[in-house]
């Protein structure tokens, strides 16, 4: 036994033998671009905990890099998943349609932010949500641009590339990019210009919006703006009030659209259903995955339903759109954030992870910001605070540590040295305390062996 605390165990070295005999069968037949964060092979997943082939257990704290808000394997899910496979599995809606499509759409539609009429449809991934969102904010508006927000994340297909930043590992050697895609700032306010407010550095950046119109694009051939409410592979970067709601109003002046990507930030993440709450904002379009069906890949669209209608019959869709196994197991996923009340121990979680990574912070100087949202929280790797300088390499060390010592975390950041938090919102506080004993133990292991 090398380690067993209540909920962590581990009966082998991670990854123990018979991990490492799929990762050596895994190396020579799968390409090394999918990237792994933990090396362990799953067995079973349950709640917030992970057994692996090994038998080892392990805290999760990336839920699938936040697919899982409710948890691996939600009994109300699998049951209403086993109960579709046995009636029909995929008979594709463009050919015969089911019951549990329309049923999450009009969900989705009452439950979005926006007080008005909605419609919605269904893909297969996030980025597949965002090459939609985008046909049809072209298709409507007639116009041609998109523009997106540095440090933005929207996915690897080749627009959504375009309008995500990080050249490594995203974009570097894949262009060229689809064209009429533009990049604008987005306030990093732990990064701002010594002695600049936060308000000014909103008010700056969103005045620059005037000479962007002036000298890359006329807002008039702009179709869309594209923000995550919080950035979420840009390393948590939650903007304020004042910025989205700025960029907002400048959308509806010019008649742009505004896409909020809710992919990472929806379903209960950040103490609200939506992040778009946060801002008081009703976006035109909105794109979902990840958590919207606990781990069955389906994403969708809602949006205006005017906006919505703009493609004609065919021309948006795809063979496994809204899978019925993705819709009913969405449907369970929604009722149990709002039955369970998962969404306020979102903020719960949130408090108590941010009051430790506080403590963490007394105890050394690598630990620079802390930030987030609800469940959506994470602390920067510096170099030391004074410097700010972003420690990429001990972030690393970090992360690879914690997955060695049984709990699952991922990093993000334009400059990697971010730690992230989505955890389940199931987990319990026992387990979360566990899991940030690890880390608190790591940092302080691995800050000494520098
Ligand atoms: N948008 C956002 C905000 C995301 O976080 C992600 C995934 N990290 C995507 C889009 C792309 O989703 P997928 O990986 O399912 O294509």
């Amino acid at each position: 036994m090398l380690l067993k605390t209540k909920h962590i165990n581990l009966k082998t070295e991670l990854p123990g033998p018979k991990s490492m005999a799929l990762i050596k069968r895994k190396e020579e037949n799968v390409p090394r671009g999918p990237f792994n964060t933990s090396p362990a092979f799953i067995e079973k997943g349950e709640g917030a905990l992970i057994t692996d082939i090994d038998g080892n257990t392990l805290i999760d704290l990336a839920g699938a890099i936040g697919s899982l808000n409710t948890g691996h394997c939600p009994p109300t899910v699998v049951k209403a998943v086993q109960e579709q496979v046995e009636k029909y599995i995929h008979p594709c809606f463009h050919v015969a349609m089911y019951e549990p499509y329309i049923e999450l759409a009009e969900k989705l539609n009452a439950i979005t932010p926006g007080n008005f009429k909605k419609k919605t449809f269904f893909l297969n991934s996030g980025a597949e949500a965002v090459e939609n969102a985008v046909k049809i904010a072209r298709k409507y508006t007639g116009r041609r641009a998109i523009v997106s927000f540095e440090r933005g994340y929207h996915g690897r297909t080749s627009m959504t590339m375009a309008l995500t930043s990080k050249v490594k590992p995203y974009k570097n050697g894949f262009g060229p990019f689809p064209s009429d895609t533009y990049k604008v700032r987005h306030p990093y306010y732990y990064r701002k210009p010594k002695g600049m407010t936060d308000d000014q550095l909103d008010d700056y950046l969103l005045k620059q919006l005037n000479d962007f119109f002036l000298g890359e694009v006329p807002p008039e051939d702009i179709a869309a703006f594209i923000l995550e409410p919080i950035q979420g592979e840009g390393g948590f970067i939650v903007p304020s009030k004042r910025f989205v709601q700025g960029v907002r109003e400048i959308c509806r002046e010019h008649g742009i659209l505004f896409i909020s990507d809710e992919v990472q930030t929806g379903f209960g993440r950040t103490g609200k259903m939506f992040a778009s709450e946060h801002f008081d904002i009703d976006p035109d379009l909105i794109t979902m995955s990840k958590s919207i069906a606990a781990g069955l890949p389906i994403s969708a669209v809602t949006g205006k339903a005017e906006i919505m209608e703009a493609p004609n019959p065919g021309e948006i869709g795809g063979t496994y759109g809204g899978s019925p196994l993705g819709c009913v197991a969405a449907l369970e996923v929604i009722k149990l954030l709002e039955e369970q009340n998962l969404i306020s121990r979102a903020n719960e979680i949130g408090t108590l992870i941010k009051n430790r990574f506080k403590e963490m912070r007394k105890k050394t100087n690598v630990i620079g910001d802390i930030r987030g949202l609800g469940a959506m929280t994470a602390m920067e790797i510096v170099k030391d605070r004074d410097s700010k300088d972003p420690d990429k390499v001990l972030t690393g060390k970090i992360i690879a540590e914690c997955n060695r010592r049984g709990v699952v975390i991922l990093g993000a950041g334009l400059y990697g040295n971010v730690i992230r938090t989505l955890c389940p919102l199931v987990i319990t506080d026992d387990q979360l305390n566990e899991a940030l004993d690890v880390i608190d133990q790591v940092i302080e292991d691995v800050v000494k062996e520098q």
